[in-house]
Protein backbone atom coordinates (compact mmCIF):
# COMPACT_ATOMS: atom_id res chain seq x y z
CA UNK A 1 0.00 0.00 0.00
CA UNK A 2 1.44 3.62 -0.49
CA UNK A 3 1.35 4.63 2.84
CA UNK A 4 3.38 7.42 3.67
CA UNK A 5 4.21 8.46 0.72
CA UNK A 6 2.09 11.86 0.50
CA UNK A 7 2.99 13.64 4.41
CA UNK A 8 1.68 17.31 3.92
CA UNK A 9 3.13 19.93 2.84
CA UNK A 10 6.33 17.25 1.86
CA UNK A 11 6.39 18.25 -2.06
CA UNK A 12 5.15 21.32 -3.42
CA UNK A 13 4.20 20.03 -6.91
CA UNK A 14 1.90 18.18 -5.18
CA UNK A 15 -0.06 20.40 -3.05
CA UNK A 16 -3.05 21.33 -4.08
CA UNK A 17 -3.37 24.32 -6.49
CA UNK A 18 -5.96 23.04 -8.90
CA UNK A 19 -9.10 21.73 -8.15
CA UNK A 20 -12.16 19.47 -10.33
CA UNK A 21 -15.94 19.96 -10.51
CA UNK A 22 -15.93 16.44 -9.57
CA UNK A 23 -19.32 15.23 -10.21
CA UNK A 24 -22.15 12.64 -9.20
CA UNK A 25 -21.56 9.49 -7.37
CA UNK A 26 -23.72 6.09 -6.99
CA UNK A 27 -23.32 2.45 -6.43
CA UNK A 28 -24.42 -1.17 -6.48
CA UNK A 29 -28.17 -0.54 -6.73
CA UNK A 30 -29.73 -3.96 -5.74
CA UNK A 31 -31.34 -2.44 -3.26
CA UNK A 32 -33.87 -0.19 -3.49
CA UNK A 33 -34.28 1.39 -0.51
CA UNK A 34 -36.45 4.09 -0.53
CA UNK A 35 -36.02 8.25 0.55
CA UNK A 36 -38.29 7.69 2.99
CA UNK A 37 -36.31 4.47 4.57
CA UNK A 38 -33.03 6.68 4.40
CA UNK A 39 -34.83 9.49 6.29
CA UNK A 40 -36.33 6.98 8.60
CA UNK A 41 -36.49 8.05 12.62
CA UNK A 42 -33.46 7.50 14.50
CA UNK A 43 -33.76 4.87 17.27
CA UNK A 44 -31.45 6.25 19.96
CA UNK A 45 -28.72 3.89 20.33
CA UNK A 46 -27.01 1.99 23.13
CA UNK A 47 -23.36 3.48 24.10
CA UNK A 48 -23.74 6.48 22.57
CA UNK A 49 -23.43 10.08 23.80
CA UNK A 50 -25.13 12.72 21.69
CA UNK A 51 -24.41 16.43 21.15
CA UNK A 52 -28.00 18.71 21.85
CA UNK A 53 -28.26 20.85 19.32
CA UNK A 54 -30.94 24.40 19.49
CA UNK A 55 -33.93 21.32 17.87
CA UNK A 56 -33.58 19.54 20.93
CA UNK A 57 -32.28 16.45 18.37
CA UNK A 58 -29.11 14.36 19.09
CA UNK A 59 -26.66 14.14 16.08
CA UNK A 60 -23.61 12.65 15.20
CA UNK A 61 -20.74 14.81 15.18
CA UNK A 62 -18.77 14.41 11.62
CA UNK A 63 -14.47 15.81 10.94
CA UNK A 64 -13.98 16.36 7.63
CA UNK A 65 -10.51 15.06 6.85
CA UNK A 66 -8.67 17.79 3.82
CA UNK A 67 -10.53 20.76 3.44
CA UNK A 68 -10.38 21.84 -0.57
CA UNK A 69 -13.36 22.04 -2.87
CA UNK A 70 -15.51 19.32 -2.24
CA UNK A 71 -15.65 20.17 1.66
CA UNK A 72 -15.64 23.86 1.23
CA UNK A 73 -18.25 24.20 -1.37
CA UNK A 74 -20.21 21.01 -0.84
CA UNK A 75 -19.88 18.42 2.35
CA UNK A 76 -19.27 21.55 4.85
CA UNK A 77 -22.56 23.52 3.91
CA UNK A 78 -24.25 20.22 3.38
CA UNK A 79 -23.62 19.26 7.16
CA UNK A 80 -25.68 22.27 8.15
CA UNK A 81 -28.50 21.12 6.73
CA UNK A 82 -28.43 17.22 7.92
CA UNK A 83 -30.73 16.02 10.73
CA UNK A 84 -28.93 13.34 12.00
CA UNK A 85 -25.25 14.46 11.98
CA UNK A 86 -23.24 18.35 12.63
CA UNK A 87 -19.94 19.43 11.33
CA UNK A 88 -18.03 19.14 14.77
CA UNK A 89 -14.30 18.66 13.33
CA UNK A 90 -11.91 19.46 11.18
CA UNK A 91 -8.07 17.85 10.21
CA UNK A 92 -6.29 20.33 8.15
CA UNK A 93 -2.72 20.38 7.15
CA UNK A 94 -3.18 24.49 6.50
CA UNK A 95 -3.43 26.45 9.67
CA UNK A 96 -4.80 29.61 7.88
CA UNK A 97 -7.67 27.31 6.79
CA UNK A 98 -8.36 26.17 10.11
CA UNK A 99 -8.57 29.71 11.62
CA UNK A 100 -11.36 30.29 8.78
CA UNK A 101 -13.36 27.61 9.47
CA UNK A 102 -13.45 27.57 12.99
CA UNK A 103 -15.01 31.15 12.45
CA UNK A 104 -16.87 30.18 9.94
CA UNK A 105 -18.39 27.27 11.99
CA UNK A 106 -18.14 27.60 15.60
CA UNK A 107 -15.92 24.61 16.04
CA UNK A 108 -13.98 23.94 19.03
CA UNK A 109 -10.62 24.33 19.74
CA UNK A 110 -10.26 20.51 21.18
CA UNK A 111 -11.83 19.65 17.52
CA UNK A 112 -9.36 21.08 15.47
CA UNK A 113 -6.63 18.59 14.06
CA UNK A 114 -3.90 18.80 11.49
CA UNK A 115 -2.69 15.16 10.37
CA UNK A 116 0.14 14.38 12.57
CA UNK A 117 -2.45 15.10 15.62
CA UNK A 118 -5.45 12.87 13.88
CA UNK A 119 -5.44 10.07 15.97
CA UNK A 120 -6.45 11.79 18.80
CA UNK A 121 -9.20 11.76 17.96
CA UNK A 122 -9.89 8.47 19.45
CA UNK A 123 -10.00 10.26 22.85
CA UNK A 124 -12.97 12.78 21.40
CA UNK A 125 -16.43 12.00 22.30
CA UNK A 126 -17.68 15.01 19.97
CA UNK A 127 -16.29 13.47 16.87
CA UNK A 128 -18.63 9.94 15.74
CA UNK A 129 -17.32 9.88 11.72
CA UNK A 130 -14.04 10.86 10.16
CA UNK A 131 -14.56 11.73 6.51
CA UNK A 132 -12.03 11.63 4.27
CA UNK A 133 -11.55 14.16 1.27
CA UNK A 134 -8.28 14.02 0.43
CA UNK A 135 -6.56 13.26 -2.65
CA UNK A 136 -7.36 9.83 -4.32
CA UNK A 137 -4.14 8.07 -3.77
CA UNK A 138 -4.26 8.88 0.25
CA UNK A 139 -7.60 7.60 1.06
CA UNK A 140 -6.29 4.13 1.71
CA UNK A 141 -3.87 5.57 4.40
CA UNK A 142 -5.89 7.79 6.08
CA UNK A 143 -9.27 5.75 5.96
CA UNK A 144 -6.77 3.44 7.62
CA UNK A 145 -5.73 5.85 10.35
CA UNK A 146 -9.41 7.43 11.01
CA UNK A 147 -10.43 3.17 11.34
CA UNK A 148 -7.48 2.77 14.21
CA UNK A 149 -8.88 5.67 16.07
CA UNK A 150 -12.63 3.54 16.96
CA UNK A 151 -14.94 6.02 15.17
CA UNK A 152 -17.06 5.09 11.56
CA UNK A 153 -15.39 5.77 8.46
CA UNK A 154 -16.84 7.76 4.95
CA UNK A 155 -14.33 8.07 2.34
CA UNK A 156 -14.78 9.97 -0.92
CA UNK A 157 -14.72 8.17 -4.02
CA UNK A 158 -13.14 6.61 -5.69
CA UNK A 159 -12.35 4.60 -3.01
CA UNK A 160 -8.42 3.75 -3.22
CA UNK A 161 -5.98 3.56 -6.59
CA UNK A 162 -6.05 0.15 -5.99
CA UNK A 163 -7.93 -3.20 -5.22
CA UNK A 164 -5.46 -4.19 -2.75
CA UNK A 165 -5.69 -1.23 -0.79
CA UNK A 166 -9.35 -1.32 -0.71
CA UNK A 167 -9.21 -3.96 0.93
CA UNK A 168 -6.70 -2.89 3.03
CA UNK A 169 -9.17 -0.46 4.12
CA UNK A 170 -12.70 -2.83 4.33
CA UNK A 171 -9.99 -4.96 6.60
CA UNK A 172 -8.78 -2.16 8.61
CA UNK A 173 -12.38 -1.17 9.62
CA UNK A 174 -13.61 -4.73 10.12
CA UNK A 175 -10.89 -5.01 12.24
CA UNK A 176 -11.64 -1.93 14.24
CA UNK A 177 -15.44 -2.67 14.71
CA UNK A 178 -16.35 0.54 12.71
CA UNK A 179 -18.57 1.15 9.84
CA UNK A 180 -17.28 1.73 6.03
CA UNK A 181 -19.04 3.74 3.31
CA UNK A 182 -17.95 5.65 -0.04
CA UNK A 183 -19.55 9.13 -0.52
CA UNK A 184 -21.70 8.00 -3.55
CA UNK A 185 -24.04 11.07 -2.82
CA UNK A 186 -26.26 9.82 -6.03
CA UNK A 187 -27.41 6.58 -4.23
CA UNK A 188 -29.54 8.93 -2.32
CA UNK A 189 -31.08 11.53 -5.01
CA UNK A 190 -34.71 10.88 -6.96
CA UNK A 191 -33.59 10.90 -9.65
CA UNK A 192 -31.11 8.41 -9.76
CA UNK A 193 -33.49 6.11 -7.42
CA UNK A 194 -36.08 5.90 -10.24
CA UNK A 195 -33.52 4.95 -12.65
CA UNK A 196 -32.99 2.24 -10.09
CA UNK A 197 -36.65 1.44 -10.01
CA UNK A 198 -37.07 1.61 -13.72
CA UNK A 199 -34.31 -0.67 -14.65
CA UNK A 200 -34.54 -2.97 -12.08
CA UNK A 201 -37.77 -3.74 -11.87
CA UNK A 202 -38.11 -4.30 -15.52
CA UNK A 203 -40.85 -1.06 -15.45
CA UNK A 204 -40.17 -1.00 -19.74
CA UNK A 205 -39.43 -4.59 -19.81
CA UNK A 206 -35.44 -5.84 -19.39
CA UNK A 207 -33.19 -3.22 -19.71
CA UNK A 208 -30.87 -4.10 -23.54
CA UNK A 209 -28.45 -0.51 -23.64
CA UNK A 210 -27.30 1.92 -21.29
CA UNK A 211 -25.31 4.99 -22.58
CA UNK A 212 -23.77 6.63 -20.10
CA UNK A 213 -20.73 10.02 -20.27
CA UNK A 214 -19.62 12.64 -17.77
CA UNK A 215 -17.08 14.89 -18.29
CA UNK A 216 -15.72 18.53 -18.21
CA UNK A 217 -12.95 20.37 -20.03
CA UNK A 218 -10.14 20.61 -17.02
CA UNK A 219 -8.90 23.83 -16.96
CA UNK A 220 -7.25 24.29 -13.66
CA UNK A 221 -3.58 24.69 -12.78
CA UNK A 222 -1.54 21.48 -14.54
CA UNK A 223 0.03 21.15 -10.97
CA UNK A 224 -3.05 19.52 -9.80
CA UNK A 225 -2.89 16.37 -8.07
CA UNK A 226 -5.73 15.05 -10.56
CA UNK A 227 -3.58 15.09 -13.15
CA UNK A 228 -0.87 13.22 -11.04
CA UNK A 229 -0.98 9.14 -11.88
CA UNK A 230 0.20 8.44 -8.08
CA UNK A 231 -2.11 11.05 -6.24
CA UNK A 232 -4.76 10.31 -8.85
CA UNK A 233 -4.65 6.89 -10.14
CA UNK A 234 -5.78 7.71 -12.96
CA UNK A 235 -7.55 10.99 -14.93
CA UNK A 236 -11.26 11.01 -15.78
CA UNK A 237 -12.13 7.80 -15.73
CA UNK A 238 -11.15 7.44 -11.92
CA UNK A 239 -13.10 10.74 -11.24
CA UNK A 240 -15.90 10.83 -13.15
CA UNK A 241 -16.12 7.48 -15.32
CA UNK A 242 -16.98 6.15 -12.14
CA UNK A 243 -20.41 7.50 -11.82
CA UNK A 244 -21.14 5.67 -15.52
CA UNK A 245 -19.64 2.43 -14.13
CA UNK A 246 -22.21 3.18 -11.10
CA UNK A 247 -24.96 4.07 -13.08
CA UNK A 248 -25.05 1.06 -15.22
CA UNK A 249 -25.10 -1.17 -12.72
CA UNK A 250 -27.99 0.14 -10.51
CA UNK A 251 -29.79 0.55 -13.54
CA UNK A 252 -29.35 -2.87 -14.22
CA UNK A 253 -28.96 -4.43 -10.28
CA UNK A 254 -26.27 -6.75 -12.32
CA UNK A 255 -22.54 -6.09 -12.06
CA UNK A 256 -20.56 -6.19 -15.69
CA UNK A 257 -19.07 -9.52 -16.50
CA UNK A 258 -16.38 -8.11 -19.31
CA UNK A 259 -15.32 -4.59 -20.81
CA UNK A 260 -13.72 -3.58 -23.82
CA UNK A 261 -12.06 -0.10 -23.82
CA UNK A 262 -10.04 2.45 -25.58
CA UNK A 263 -8.09 5.64 -24.79
CA UNK A 264 -8.89 8.61 -27.22
CA UNK A 265 -6.32 10.72 -28.54
CA UNK A 266 -4.21 13.11 -26.59
CA UNK A 267 -4.83 16.79 -27.53
CA UNK A 268 -3.21 18.93 -24.36
CA UNK A 269 -0.34 16.87 -23.89
CA UNK A 270 1.06 19.54 -21.24
CA UNK A 271 -1.59 18.51 -19.29
CA UNK A 272 -1.75 14.33 -19.91
CA UNK A 273 1.49 13.25 -19.71
CA UNK A 274 0.85 10.79 -16.47
CA UNK A 275 -3.25 10.26 -16.93
CA UNK A 276 -5.42 9.67 -19.82
CA UNK A 277 -7.24 12.75 -21.50
CA UNK A 278 -9.98 10.91 -23.04
CA UNK A 279 -11.53 7.23 -22.42
CA UNK A 280 -14.32 5.04 -24.00
CA UNK A 281 -14.76 1.68 -22.93
CA UNK A 282 -18.13 -1.21 -23.04
CA UNK A 283 -19.59 -2.93 -20.30
CA UNK A 284 -21.29 -6.93 -21.08
CA UNK A 285 -23.82 -7.66 -18.69
CA UNK A 286 -25.05 -11.63 -17.69
CA UNK A 287 -28.58 -10.93 -19.26
CA UNK A 288 -26.96 -9.64 -22.32
CA UNK A 289 -27.18 -5.72 -21.65
CA UNK A 290 -24.21 -3.55 -22.72
CA UNK A 291 -23.21 -0.30 -21.68
CA UNK A 292 -21.33 1.93 -23.93
CA UNK A 293 -19.74 4.85 -21.61
CA UNK A 294 -17.24 7.51 -21.97
CA UNK A 295 -15.28 9.92 -19.95
CA UNK A 296 -12.81 12.84 -20.47
CA UNK A 297 -11.29 15.91 -19.21
CA UNK A 298 -11.33 17.45 -22.32
CA UNK A 299 -15.43 17.38 -23.55
CA UNK A 300 -18.80 18.12 -21.49
CA UNK A 301 -21.49 15.79 -20.90
CA UNK A 302 -23.30 14.41 -18.37
CA UNK A 303 -25.85 12.03 -19.06
CA UNK A 304 -27.70 8.74 -18.17
CA UNK A 305 -29.71 6.84 -20.24
CA UNK A 306 -31.79 3.44 -20.47
CA UNK A 307 -33.45 1.49 -23.23
CA UNK A 308 -35.63 -1.24 -22.51
CA UNK A 309 -38.03 -3.56 -23.91
CA UNK A 310 -41.00 -1.27 -23.91
CA UNK A 311 -39.51 2.59 -23.48
CA UNK A 312 -36.32 4.46 -21.97
CA UNK A 313 -35.07 6.96 -19.96
CA UNK A 314 -32.68 10.15 -19.44
CA UNK A 315 -31.04 11.87 -17.06
CA UNK A 316 -29.06 14.76 -18.36
CA UNK A 317 -27.38 16.42 -16.84
CA UNK A 318 -27.22 13.55 -14.91
CA UNK A 319 -24.25 13.44 -12.54
CA UNK A 320 -24.34 17.01 -10.93
CA UNK A 321 -24.64 18.60 -7.45
CA UNK A 322 -28.14 19.54 -8.57
CA UNK A 323 -29.99 20.44 -11.70
CA UNK A 324 -30.87 17.26 -12.84
CA UNK A 325 -33.25 16.38 -15.16
CA UNK A 326 -34.94 13.17 -15.94
CA UNK A 327 -37.66 12.05 -18.62
CA UNK A 328 -38.73 8.80 -20.06
CA UNK A 329 -40.74 7.45 -23.28
CA UNK A 330 -43.55 8.32 -21.05
CA UNK A 331 -42.52 12.05 -20.59
CA UNK A 332 -40.86 14.03 -17.58
CA UNK A 333 -40.15 12.89 -14.47
CA UNK A 334 -40.85 15.83 -12.30
CA UNK A 335 -38.96 14.80 -9.40
CA UNK A 336 -36.82 17.25 -6.73
CA UNK A 337 -33.38 17.69 -6.70
CA UNK A 338 -32.38 17.54 -3.26
CA UNK A 339 -29.20 18.33 -0.79
CA UNK A 340 -27.39 14.63 -1.87
CA UNK A 341 -24.54 15.02 0.45
CA UNK A 342 -26.70 15.87 3.15
CA UNK A 343 -29.20 12.82 2.38
CA UNK A 344 -25.93 11.08 2.33
CA UNK A 345 -24.65 12.27 5.77
CA UNK A 346 -27.95 11.13 7.38
CA UNK A 347 -28.32 8.12 5.74
CA UNK A 348 -24.95 7.08 7.60
CA UNK A 349 -25.75 8.37 10.55
CA UNK A 350 -29.03 6.28 10.55
CA UNK A 351 -27.00 3.56 9.92
CA UNK A 352 -24.37 3.83 12.81
CA UNK A 353 -27.86 4.77 15.27
CA UNK A 354 -29.36 1.47 13.73
CA UNK A 355 -26.67 -0.61 13.72
CA UNK A 356 -27.41 -1.09 9.96
CA UNK A 357 -24.68 -1.51 7.12
CA UNK A 358 -24.49 1.38 4.60
CA UNK A 359 -26.29 1.15 1.33
CA UNK A 360 -22.98 2.33 -0.13
CA UNK A 361 -20.27 0.17 1.51
CA UNK A 362 -16.37 -0.49 1.18
CA UNK A 363 -17.10 -3.54 -0.54
CA UNK A 364 -19.35 -1.59 -3.56
CA UNK A 365 -15.99 1.33 -3.42
CA UNK A 366 -13.87 -2.01 -3.84
CA UNK A 367 -15.81 -3.31 -6.40
CA UNK A 368 -15.56 -0.55 -8.80
CA UNK A 369 -12.25 0.06 -8.30
CA UNK A 370 -11.99 -3.68 -9.52
CA UNK A 371 -13.70 -2.46 -12.66
CA UNK A 372 -12.22 0.52 -13.07
CA UNK A 373 -8.79 -1.12 -13.48
CA UNK A 374 -10.07 -3.95 -15.34
CA UNK A 375 -11.16 -1.06 -18.38
CA UNK A 376 -7.48 -0.06 -17.76
CA UNK A 377 -6.70 -3.40 -18.73
CA UNK A 378 -8.38 -3.30 -21.54
CA UNK A 379 -7.34 0.16 -22.83
CA UNK A 380 -3.66 -0.78 -22.50
CA UNK A 381 -3.90 -3.64 -23.79
CA UNK A 382 -6.15 -3.68 -26.48
CA UNK A 383 -8.26 -6.84 -25.28
CA UNK A 384 -11.93 -7.80 -24.11
CA UNK A 385 -11.16 -8.05 -20.29
CA UNK A 386 -13.30 -10.22 -18.13
CA UNK A 387 -14.63 -9.47 -14.44
CA UNK A 388 -15.27 -11.38 -11.77
P1 LIG B 1 -9.10 19.47 -3.71
O1 LIG B 1 -7.87 19.45 -4.52
O2 LIG B 1 -10.00 20.65 -3.80
O3 LIG B 1 -8.77 19.23 -2.17
C1 LIG B 1 -7.84 18.29 -1.73
C2 LIG B 1 -7.50 18.53 -0.27
O4 LIG B 1 -6.45 17.63 0.10
C3 LIG B 1 -6.96 19.94 0.00
O5 LIG B 1 -7.47 20.39 1.24
C4 LIG B 1 -5.46 19.74 0.12
O6 LIG B 1 -4.83 20.69 0.96
C5 LIG B 1 -5.39 18.37 0.75
N1 LIG B 1 -4.13 17.69 0.52
C6 LIG B 1 -3.41 17.10 1.49
N2 LIG B 1 -2.29 16.57 1.00
C7 LIG B 1 -2.27 16.85 -0.30
C8 LIG B 1 -1.34 16.57 -1.34
N3 LIG B 1 -0.22 15.87 -1.13
N4 LIG B 1 -1.66 17.00 -2.58
C9 LIG B 1 -2.81 17.66 -2.82
N5 LIG B 1 -3.72 17.95 -1.86
C10 LIG B 1 -3.45 17.54 -0.62
O7 LIG B 1 -9.88 18.14 -4.11
P2 LIG B 1 -11.42 17.84 -3.95
O8 LIG B 1 -12.11 18.19 -5.21
O9 LIG B 1 -11.92 18.39 -2.69
O10 LIG B 1 -11.39 16.23 -3.90
C11 LIG B 1 -11.03 15.52 -2.74
C12 LIG B 1 -11.63 14.12 -2.82
O11 LIG B 1 -13.04 14.24 -2.89
C13 LIG B 1 -11.22 13.31 -4.05
O12 LIG B 1 -11.09 11.97 -3.70
C14 LIG B 1 -12.37 13.48 -5.00
O13 LIG B 1 -12.52 12.40 -5.90
C15 LIG B 1 -13.52 13.56 -4.03
N6 LIG B 1 -14.65 14.32 -4.59
C16 LIG B 1 -15.86 13.75 -4.59
C17 LIG B 1 -16.94 14.43 -5.10
C18 LIG B 1 -18.31 13.80 -5.10
O14 LIG B 1 -19.17 14.31 -5.78
N7 LIG B 1 -18.52 12.74 -4.33
C19 LIG B 1 -16.77 15.70 -5.64
C20 LIG B 1 -15.50 16.27 -5.58
C21 LIG B 1 -14.45 15.58 -5.06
Amino acid sequence: MKMQKYHIDQNRRKFLKGFSFALGATAFGMPLLSLASDQAGITRNKSKRYDSTSSGVKKLGVALVGLGRYSTNQLAPALQETEKCYLSGIVTGTPSKAGLWQKKYGISEKNMYNYQTMDQIRDNPDIDIIYIVLPNGMHAEYTIKAAETGKHVICEKPMATSVKDCQQMIDACNRNHVKLSIGYRLHFEPHHQRVMELGQQELYGPVKKIEAADSFVFQRDPSSWRLDKELAGGGPLMDLGIYCVQGAIYTLGQEPIAVTANFDEVTRPDYFDEVEQSIKWQMEFPDGAVADCSSSYNDSASRLYGKAERGWWELQPSFGYGGIRGRTSDGPMNLPNVNQQARQMDAFATCILEDKQSRVPGEMGLRDVRILMAIYEAARTGNKVKIG
